[in-house]
């Protein structure tokens, strides 16, 4: 016992960060030190990486908070714990790697395995060991399991997206928690500081994941309708073809065009019906992703609102608004 207090607080955190929750209360009741160590929000840090190899969490919260959070989530589904391997220095050759393939002529994009250009596609590297070799997502795979303790994590270049192999999903997206979103757009902004184009693309990907989050709440949805009686229209193939973009890691191109649901004297074409990939389907948005959405891509055609279909010749479609069943 005496060894033990003569040790330092840090070697006191990182033993007491092995405990069970059970025996850190042990611990902090032996003496005044103890206390404090077991007390302090560094242990927490510690038994997170302990227990579940995690090294990240918000800025604004607490290890604790942080551990108890990730403690619900053991399989990993909302948290991965793989990609806290990509620290600043195992970050430093795909940096390098990065900035040379920015410069590279499509031509030369090739998966450096079985020799097909990744132009479209977007190259990728896995990020393990230090390996830098270019490849196509199939071939990462094939590497990833080759040997069971491979845990890389699959970067796709031109798009910015870190895929893990081990949990089955893109990081730092839609189904992660906020603390590895955190934790992603630090390893992005390393990979992309020093140069013009690897900014414009982490700028890109940003707005991408926002219009993502536009189109989950303001389109389409019964609360469009509900929370505010006015809403607009737009071209549905248009919008449709905007969010399968943005979750391919893209933005949308414009002008948005809403001519296609003009009708006779540039009025709503009577005949446009919500649902259906078609031409001439409509969707409905807030007024704010409308503003949004012209801001950012322009308008082709007219602009048409939830004030347009109160004619009698809009009963129809009125009738189908309501038959939708939107939730
Ligand atoms: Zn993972
Ligand atoms: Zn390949």
């Amino acid at each position: 016992m005496p060894q033990l207090l003569n040790l330092n607080n840090e070697l006191l955190t990182a033993i007491a960060g092995h405990l069970s929750i059970d025996d850190l209360k042990t611990f902090s009741i032996v003496c005044h030190k103890f206390a404090m160590i077991a007390h302090d929000d560094s242990v927490w840090r510690e038994m997170l990486y302990n227990n579940f190899g995690i090294t990240y969490k918000l800025p604004e919260e607490t290890w604790k908070s942080m551990y108890a959070r990730k403690h619900e989530d053991p399989t990993n589904n909302r948290m991965c714990p793989h990609v806290c391997r990509l620290t600043r220095p195992a970050l430093e050759p795909y940096v390098r790697k990065y900035q040379q393939v920015l410069n590279w002529l499509p031509k030369n994009l090739n998966c450096t395995t079985c020799g097909q250009n990744q132009h479209h596609a977007g190259v990728c590297m896995y990020m393990w060991q230090g390996n830098t070799r270019l490849r196509c997502r199939d071939c990462a795979y094939k590497f990833h399991t080759t040997f069971n303790d491979r845990r890389g994590i699959l970067f796709r270049l031109p798009r910015l997206q870190l895929f893990c192999f081990a949990c089955s999903r893109q990081l730092g997206e839609t189904r992660g928690d906020s603390s590895e979103a955190h934790f992603v757009h630090g390893i992005l902004k390393t990979l992309t500081h020093d140069s013009e184009i690897g900014q414009e693309s982490l700028r890109q990907k940003e707005q991408c994941l926002r219009e993502r989050e536009l189109y989950a709440t303001d389109a389409d949805r019964a609360s469009v309708l509900e929370s505010d009686p006015h809403y607009y229209f737009v071209d549905r193939m248009w919008l449709t073809t905007w969010f399968l973009r943005t979750c391919d890691g893209d933005i949308g191109k414009g002008p948005i065009p809403n001519h296609t649901l003009a009708g006779p004297d540039d009025k709503l074409n009577p005949d446009a019906r919500p649902r259906g990939n078609f031409a001439g389907g409509i969707s409905i948005v807030t007024p704010y992703l409308w503003k949004y959405l012209v801001d950012t891509y322009g308008l082709s055609g007219n602009v048409y609102t939830s004030d347009d279909i109160k004619g009698p010749e809009y009963c129809e479609l009125r009738q189908s608004i309501a038959d939708w069943r939107l939730n």
